[in-house]
């Protein structure tokens, strides 16, 4: 097919598939446009994340060795109280973690209520890569990760220790949903031959009833990919992301002619519009990019933002929301 014979037939089935190249027509504008990958976006200020993602990413490794190793980065980082190692523990002080990641094929791999080992998005990878299941849990993916020769660590931190024992003097053991206690890495990246992968990995909500596994873990709701379209990833309070199966969501809004801005905030206006929603008291944010690599980001409240690192640049910016 000729080139422009192409660009109209991607015009009228309002899709951008099938450029295997590191260049992509940006048919939805008047003006034909070329985008440049690689690309890579993360929830939240996370520029040391998605600054590891972009060099693998420009040194040609894959968009799944990317997103893997740029949310390793928060995984090991002790100050980040929601993810891998120093996260906050549950109420009864046990520090879980949820992750899955997703690659451009469609498989993924989950990993929920992982104890004792920082890098649950490695877990949720082998598990994906190596097992012929998408999600373990609790002692069996411990298990699981020892086999693989992963070592057992302590991921509660004296920080983490005493802001629990803190916490349970205030709130009298209660759970409690605050915005500040989401911080969930989800990332989406693009790689030079455009394709795409996303993961997502959590300490889950801060506090959290012993045994709760939140939307991070669950394809579908935490994180979708789908490499002919694009991909989202969540953060915020995962109950209320799981009852609208948030990330499926979007892509799907994508996939039927929605920019990814447009999307996240369609999939936020299902979760406020809901009959006796109490969005006032919770945080949800999205980001998600398409396949020809716009980007967009939408959260319930003001504060949240989104990290993106492309043609050379690596910049947090404010997402636009719904209310105060
Ligand atoms: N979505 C995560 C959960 O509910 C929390 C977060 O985003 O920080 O477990």
């Amino acid at each position: 097919m000729k080139r422009r014979g192409f660009i109209k037939k991607s015009s009228l089935l309002g899709v951008s598939v099938g450029i295997p190249s590191s260049f992509a027509l940006e048919i939805n504008e008047p003006k034909v446009k070329l985008k440049k990958f690689p690309l890579v976006i993360a929830t939240w200020d996370v520029k040391n994340a998605t600054k590891k993602a972009w060099d693998l990413l420009e040194s040609g490794s894959s968009s799944l060795d990317a997103v893997e190793q740029g949310c390793m980065i928060e995984e090991a980082d002790v100050n980040n109280q929601s993810v891998g190692k120093g996260g906050l523990p549950d109420r009864d002080g046990n520090v879980t973690l949820d992750a899955c990641i997703m690659n451009s094929n469609g498989d993924c791999g989950s990993v929920v209520y992982l104890k004792n080992i920082t890098h649950a998005i490695s877990v949720a990878r082998k598990i994906m890569e190596e097992t012929p299941h998408v999600m373990l849990a609790g002692v069996g993916a411990e298990k699981f990760a020892y086999s693989l020769g992963y070592k057992k660590e302590k991921l509660l931190t004296d920080k983490s220790r005493l802001d629990w024992l803190d916490w349970k003097k205030k709130s009298e053991y209660k759970p409690i949903i605050n915005i500040e206690n989401h911080d969930t890495i989800g990332m989406l990246a693009i790689d030079k031959n455009g394709d795409i992968s996303g993961g997502c990995t959590t300490s889950g909500l801060a506090y959290k009833m012993s045994g709760r596994v939140g939307d991070s873990p669950i394809i579908g709701s935490g994180l979708f990919i789908d490499n002919e379209v694009g991909g989202a990833v969540a953060t915020g309070l995962g109950e209320e992301v799981v009852k609208t199966v948030g990330s499926f969501l979007v892509v799907e809004l994508m996939r039927n002619g929605y920019s990814p801005q447009k999307a996240c905030e369609e999939a936020i206006r299902r979760i406020v519009s809901k009959k006796n929603s109490n969005y006032k008291d919770f945080q949800v944010g999205y980001i998600a990019i398409n396949k020809i690599g716009e980007s967009g980001s939408y959260s319930i409240h003001d504060g949240f933002s989104m990290t993106k690192y492309e043609n050379n640049l690596n910049k947090t910016f404010k997402s636009n929301f719904y209310s105060d």
